[in-house]
C-alpha cells in the first residue's frame, strides 16, 4: 500500500503526476580527491564555503524546502581545506557537514547530503541530520574516464549504497549516461540499482543523467548522448526498476522533458530559484512556470520534499528532521500547500 500514493492521487486526478523539489544547492567545497575526466566542478585551487556564506544562501532560498549539500569527495586530502576547516574551528569535514546540516534544519530546510564515498559509521553519523541522502552509482563498470578517480570504483559505490540500505536511509542514486559505456552497460547499471533496492528497499529515485561536456576538461570534445539514446534508457529504466523507484530526469539537461515523461520518468529532481546547478553551470534551471508550460496540461506538477512519501510514512528520515518534515508535509507525504505552511503565500 505504501507504493500507491501516486496511484491514489492519480485516481483523483487522471493525469500523470510529475514531482519535483524546490532546493538550494550548497557546494560546501570544490576540493575532491578524484579527477573524473568530465568534471568541471573540481578545482586545484579549492575553496571552502564558510558558515556565513552557507547561512546567507539558506536565508535567501525562501521558497526551498530542501538544502542540497553536494561537494567533492574526501576534501580533507587537500591541505588548504584542512587549514580552512581549522580556521573556522572544525577538526573534521564530517563535523562541518553535520553543523551545516543542523543550520539548514534551524532555517527550515531539509538536508539531503551527497558526500561521495563514506564509511558505514560516517553514514550513521550523518543520518540523523538528513531527510535523505544520495550517491550516483554513475556506472557499475570500470571506465577510462575514472582512471584517476579512486572513489569511482563500482564496488566502493555499491558498498555505500548497501550501507545506506542497512541504515534505512532513503536514498537517491542514478546513472551518468555517455561517459564511455555502451547501452548494455547502462542497462546493467540500472539492474545493479534494482538489485540494491530489492535487497534493502531504500532507493527512492534513480536519476538518468546525460553527460554534458565541459570546456577545459579531458572530455571537452566527447560527444554527449543523443536524445534518442536517453529516451531509450529512460524507457528501459522504467521497465527494469521496481514501481516504487521513481525515474528522474534533470530538466535543465534535456531540451524537452515531455517525451521523457511519456517514456516513464516521473520526477524532475531539485530546482532552485536562488542557486545554479554547480555541476552543470552552463545549464540554467527552468522556472516552474516554464515547466508547467512544457507539460502542456498533460501532466500535473506536484512539489515533494527531499524524502519521498513512502519513507515519511515509514519514519526512515533522520530523527533531527522529524519536526520539520511534519511541518512541511501534507497528509500524503508531499510538500504542504504553501498557503497553509505559514499562513501566507511565498511565491
Ligand atoms: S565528478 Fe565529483 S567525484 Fe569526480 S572529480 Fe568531480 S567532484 Fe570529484
Amino acid at each position: 500500500m505504501e507504493n500507491s500514493i501516486k496511484a491514489e492521487i492519480r485516481e483523483m486526478h487522471p493525469k500523470k503526476i510529475v514531482t519535483y523539489s524546490r532546493n538550494v544547492f550548497i557546494p560546501l567545497t570544490n576540493a575532491c580527491r578524484n579527477r573524473c575526466h568530465y568534471c568541471g566542478f573540481r578545482s586545484d585551487n579549492p575553496i571552502l564555503m564558510n558558515p556565513d556564506e552557507v547561512r546567507d544562501l539558506l536565508t535567501r532560498a525562501k521558497n526551498a524546502s530542501e538544502a542540497l549539500f553536494t561537494f567533492g569527495e574526501k576534501p580533507e586530502v587537500v591541505k588548504e581545506i584542512r587549514v580552512s576547516l581549522s580556521n573556522i574551528g572544525y577538526s573534521s569535514f564530517l563535523e562541518y557537514i553535520i553543523d551545516m546540516n543542523r543550520l539548514a534544519i534551524d532555517l527550515g530546510k531539509l538536508p539531503h547530503t551527497n558526500a561521495g564515498i563514506l564509511s558505514y559509521s560516517e553514514l550513521k553519523k550523518l543520518k540523523p541530520w538528513n531527510a535523505s541522502m544520495g550517491l550516483m552509482l554513475e556506472q557499475a563498470i570500470e571506465l577510462p574516464c575514472h582512471a584517476d578517480s579512486p572513489g569511482k570504483k563500482p564496488e566502493k559505490r555499491t558498498k555505500v549504497i548497501k550501507n545506506a540500505g542497512k541504515l534505512q536511509i532513503p536514498f537517491t542514486t542514478g546513472i551518468l549516461v555517455g561517459i564511455g559505456e555502451n547501452f548494455e552497460d547502462d542497462l546493467y547499471s540500472i539492474e545493479v540499482i534494482k538489485e540494491l533496492h530489492l535487497n534493502y528497499d531504500h532507493i527512492q529515485e534513480c536519476i538518468i543523467q546525460n553527460f554534458s561536456p565541459k570546456k577545459g576538461t579531458p572530455m571537452e570534445d566527447f560527444p554527449p548522448p543523443s536524445a534518442e539514446r536517453m529516451l531509450k534508457i529512460v524507457r528501459e529504466a522504467r521497465r527494469i526498476l521496481p514501481e516504487d523507484v521513481e525515474v528522474q530526469i534533470p530538466p535543465n539537461l534535456v531540451k524537452d522533458i515531455r517525451p521523457f515523461l511519456k517514456e516513464g520518468a516521473g520526477d524532475i529532481g531539485g530546482i532552485s530559484d536562488v542557486t545554479i546547478d554547480h555541476i552543470n553551470p552552463e545549464a540554467p534551471w527552468p522556472s516552474i512556470e516554464k515547466i508547467e508550460r512544457c507539460l502542456n496540461g498533460e501532466f500535473v506538477l506536484k512539489e515533494r520534499l527531499p524524502v519521498y512519501p513512502k519513507y515519511i510514512k515509514r519514519g526512515w528520515y533522520g530523527s533531527m528532521t522529524e519536526d520539520l518534515i511534519k511541518r512541511l508535509s501534507d497528509d500524503r507525504g508531499y510538500k504542504k500547500d504553501r498557503k497553509n505552511t505559514r499562513g501566507n503565500v511565498e511565491r
